[in-house]
């Protein structure tokens, strides 16, 4: 079994469109780790896709505050503007769907799923200094997360963790080959906003046979998704950010 693993698509169609032609041949299910909406000017048209085609989700914080399940107090304005925005236009259909997804972790095969840190899918993991820190929270080898836009992750081998190595087979891909014994939390990255410096939509394979997971880069018509949050009236923050990934 392949898996597409995507993150944060955060209502950007021209990058979902294009993640899915590039990843297009080389999975059999599809599942999200939260945010598939917020900040992007198509929350309709993306949950209306994620309806249809995945496997499995689980919420994430935006998710959550275009449904009124989130404070808005904790987002910055530009944040707070899109999540009214997308509350007031998402169909009765949409809104439910967002407001049933289930928080993280969620055992998916032999792997979990979840948007921030185990322990709570709210808080960032950007740092991991001791495997304590989520080896409560983690039931299998293989776990993915998101919530940040970096992609990467850690390898936590007995008592020491370390930043994800890997071997880059090019520009666009580097693969991940999981070692049998040791555990892994692999964020794919930002589907529609990176934030890690590199423009690119970021997703990820896992090849469950061959144990391996390969994140990969693929460019797409941010121009496009800037136009539509601009005539959306969205915040012109947002679509200025997605030029430069961060
Ligand atoms: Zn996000």
């Amino acid at each position: 079994m392949r898996y597409l693993i995507l993150s944060d698509i955060h209502a950007n169609w021209e990058a979902l469109e294009a993640v899915l032609r590039h990843a297009s041949g080389s999975y059999d299910e599809i599942v999200c780790l939260g945010d598939l909406v917020g900040y992007g000017a198509d929350p309709n048209r993306v949950v209306q896709w994620a309806r249809a085609h995945l496997s499995a989700a689980v919420r994430g914080n935006h998710d959550k505050a275009a449904v009124g399940l989130a404070d808005l107090e904790w987002f910055n304005p530009a944040a707070r503007e899109a999540a009214e925005w997308t509350a007031s236009v998402l169909t009765a259909e949409n809104y439910w769907y967002l407001r049933g997804l289930p928080r993280g972790p969620l055992e998916v095969g032999d792997f979990q799923i979840m948007h921030g840190h185990p322990a709570d899918e709210d808080e960032y993991l950007l740092t991991l200094m001791a495997p304590g820190d989520v080896l409560p929270w983690l039931t299998s080898a293989t776990a993915f997360f998101g919530h940040t836009h970096y992609q990467g992750g850690f390898q936590i081998a007995r008592e020491s963790v370390s930043g994800l190595a890997a071997r880059a087979e090019s520009d666009e891909r580097f693969s991940v080959r999981l070692h049998p014994r040791w555990k892994y939390l692999i964020n794919p990255g930002s589907v529609g906003q990176p934030r890690d410096g590199d423009p690119r939509a970021a997703y990820a394979i896992y090849d469950v046979e061959a144990g391996v997971v390969e994140l990969r880069r693929c460019a797409y018509p941010v121009e496009v998704a800037q136009a539509r949050i601009l005539r959306a009236g969205l915040p012109a923050v947002l679509a200025e950010r997605l030029a430069v990934g961060v």
